[in-house]
């Protein structure tokens, strides 16, 4: 999954996870379990996670191909919070060619940026995360921007690019998702050399987004 922060990556690996039962490995969450265990991990990640910076590529990298490992030979795996870089994305598809788990689909959860620095500060008065303060939102924002929305063109390039509109409720953005990935699906287990396009639903809005009704 990428998206740039609030835009429910968290929210939506969950119900992903459930749906597909199969384990969602978020990084900024085991970066923030290694904080709070003071782990050396933790010690040396920290100020890197307060000030919204990008913690080193290494930390990640090693971090994630230790979480996927067990998974080899699975039903899969979601990722959500890398690769934020450029440089992650070709470093986690090695990794994934490795151990023959490379993605097959990418999904891009779009949102506009008052929505994002709206459910942010919103978040940050519930659960007090030390990154969710307004100067810190803006400079995650604009690092998600400048490092990481490039990736999603060579997604796009790869055909396994999934776009949706992720500025509705929860449930209507779940709903989009879930119908997208069940449909694909049925291409995706036709084979890895199934021919793929990029799928953008970011304009679907209103069919999904009415509560159902009666
Ligand atoms: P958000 O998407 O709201 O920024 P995350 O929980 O995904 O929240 O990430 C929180 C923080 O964890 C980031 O600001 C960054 O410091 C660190 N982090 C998470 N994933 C990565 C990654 N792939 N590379 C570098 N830093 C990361």
């Amino acid at each position: 999954m990428i998206a740039p922060p609030g835009a429910g990556k968290g929210t939506q690996g969950v119900v992903l996870a459930e749906h597909f039962a199969i384990p969602h490995i978020a990084t900024g969450d085991l970066l923030r379990d290694h904080v709070a265990r003071a782990t050396e991990v933790g010690r040396a990640v920290k100020s890197f996670l307060d000030r919204g910076e990008l913690v080193p590529d290494d930390v990640v990298l090693q971090m994630v191909r230790q979480a996927l490992e067990p998974l080899k030979g699975g039903e899969g795996w979601i990722l959500d919070g890398v690769p934020r870089t450029m440089e992650q994305a070709r470093a986690l598809y090695a990794i994934a060619v490795e151990l023959g788990m490379t993605a097959d689909v990418a999904l891009h959860l779009q949102v506009e940026d008052a929505e994002l620095v709206r459910r942010l500060l919103a978040r940050a008065q519930q659960t007090g995360r030390s990154d969710d303060t307004e100067d810190v939102i803006r400079h995650r924002l604009e690092l998600y921007y400048e490092v990481t929305h490039p990736i999603l063109e060579w997604y796009g390039e790869r055909g396994i690019l999934v776009s949706v509109d992720a500025n509705r409720p929860p449930e209507a953005v779940g709903r989009q998702i879930l119908t997208a990935l069940e449909v694909l699906r049925q291409v995706i287990d036709r084979g890895p050399d199934a021919e793929r396009k990029p799928v953008d639903l970011t304009g679907l809005g209103a069919a999904f987004g009415r509560r159902t009704q009666g």
